[in-house]
């Protein structure tokens, strides 16, 4: 695990770059966590999230769930969807 946090204009649950990012529409509010919780996944997208701070944005593959799974995305190998 890294502390890293990507840079902003990545999606925060698959780290694409270069695609058009979306308030993400979490139930989930991290910045209302506080404590020590840290880094954890987002229960409803599965994005690695930071307690305190607020959702990462999402892109629109992501906001659709469309995504087969989040972390997928650290290797940079993007599976269209339907495919295993
Ligand atoms: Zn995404
Ligand atoms: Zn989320």
């Amino acid at each position: 695990m890294t502390d890293d946090m990507p840079p902003p204009r990545l999606c925060g649950r698959c780290y694409d770059d270069m695609v058009k990012l979306f308030p993400a529409n979490c139930e989930e509010r991290p910045e209302n966590v506080h404590g020590a919780i840290g880094m954890y996944h987002c229960p409803d997208c599965g994005a690695m999230v930071l307690a305190g701070l607020p959702h990462p944005d999402l892109c629109a593959r992501c906001l659709a769930r469309e995504h087969p799974q989040f972390d997928l995305g650290h290797n940079g190998s993007w599976q269209p969807f339907g495919q295993e």
